[in-house]
């Protein structure tokens, strides 16, 4: 490969040899378009125009009195299919048409990259198969069937823990035997290179824009970025305005609540060092170095690895990654519905129930949340926590 793909010592490619030419002539294409005047156009074109580019930076007017510092909100929650994610599937889904490839892979967990993923098969015309396992596939009936309905094939995942994970393993399977007419579109700021990189090239559009808007809005840069991690693709796009500006504090929250069996999934504050889905990051892994389950109210979140320019970051010291409990984002997406009419996704909540611990510390500072989803996917999980029988 040309670059190694490393950030520090974090990230690579650890994979079996049979992908190596896979993942070279993804890394070259990616290389050659990423600064192409005819790809950029048409991906700035369908960002406008399909997914709804740019998105407001709001000043949370109400929630900024309640909690004493002045709060923005960019709105991701906003874009087409209601998440970031659609900007990475964009990105990778028009790369793999310059590529020439006639189908599209990718995993999914509880489906929102699925279907992001589907939604740009179906607008670009490639067909698309979406990896996912058995047991995701029986708790997302829905998200299967919006899937279906762009057109895409689900293939439910048996193996191992029936999640999120084995269905990227498999997907990698079937991306061995199949590169010459396939791209695999992976969801998030993870995997072997070019992954990270490249997903985080699609996402910083996140980042570009707020920066302008804040200073347009403020005159000056905000004390703290605040974002929720999982594979750490909407945190990355939106840090990546920042990193450079020494003085912005960058946050990431991690979903540290228990899961239904009692285990907590915050990566970065609890994982170890170790090598999952081809790169070095922070990884939930037991002593023998077996992946534990990730888990969190919020499927999102439910990863049990990080990106692993997270892993860098952490490292250095230039961004700060906490787990958010499970009662705390809760908290926050109650605040947001109830204070700024806006229902959040329960990933973006992990990052408001973080703003409003900050915001107790640090009266009067200038925050800005990455609002990364809408919650309309997560109210029966809120009414059913709540006890409200819908
Ligand atoms: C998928 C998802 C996330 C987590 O993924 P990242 O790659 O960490 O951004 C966060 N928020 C929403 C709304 C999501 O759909």
């Amino acid at each position: 490969m040309i670059l190694d793909g490393k950030f520090g010592k974090y990230g690579g490619a650890f994979v079996p040899e049979l992908l190596i030419p896979a993942l070279e002539e993804l890394e070259k294409a990616f290389l050659k378009y990423k600064d192409d005047e005819e790809f950029n156009k048409e991906l700035k074109y369908y960002l406008r125009e399909f997914a709804g580019r740019p998105t407001p930076l709001y000043y949370a007017k109400n929630l900024s009195e309640k909690l004493g510092c002045k709060i923005y909100l960019k709105r991701e929650d906003l874009l087409h299919t209601g998440a970031h994610k659609i900007n990475n599937t964009l990105g990778q889904g028009l790369l793999a048409k310059y590529m020439g490839k006639t189908r599209l892979i990718a995993e999914t967990g509880a489906g929102q990259h699925g279907i992001a993923t589907a939604v740009i098969g179906s607008l670009l015309q490639i067909p698309t198969e979406v990896y996912m396992g058995s047991e995701d596939v029986e708790r997302q009936k829905l998200n299967v069937f919006r899937m279906e309905l762009s057109g895409a094939k689900v293939n439910p995942v048996e193996n191992g823990s029936r999640t999120l994970k084995d269905a990227i393993n498999d997907a990698f399977r079937d991306w061995a035997s199949s590169s010459d007419t396939t791209h695999y579109l992976i969801g998030s700021t993870m995997g072997p290179h070019p992954y990270p990189m490249m997903v985080k090239h699609f996402q910083r559009v996140i980042g570009k824009e707020t920066k302008t808007q804040i200073l347009k809005n403020e005159g000056k840069l905000p004390d703290v970025v605040i974002a929720c991690v999982g594979g750490g693709s909407n945190s990355m796009g939106i840090f990546s305005g920042f990193i450079e500006d020494k003085e912005v504090e960058l946050i990431g929250a991690e979903g540290g609540g228990e899961g239904l069996n009692g285990k907590h999934g915050s990566t970065i504050s609890a994982g170890t060092e170790g090598i999952l889905h081809g790169s070095l990051s922070f990884v939930l892994q037991n002593d023998d170095g077996q992946i534990s389950e990730a888990h969190s109210i919020s499927a999102g979140l439910d990863y049990p690895g990080v990106g692993p320019e997270h892993a860098f970051l952490s490292s250095k010291g230039r961004a700060k990654y906490y787990p958010v409990t499970n009662e705390e984002a809760i908290r926050g997406f109650k605040l947001l519905s109830e204070y700024e009419g806006i229902i959040p996704a329960l990933e973006s909540s992990h990052a408001i129930g973080m703003a409003e611990k900050y915001a107790k510390e640090n009266k009067g500072k200038t925050i800005i949340i990455n609002l990364s989803g809408r919650g309309d996917k997560d109210v029966d999980i809120l009414a059913k926590l709540m006890g409200v029988k819908l």
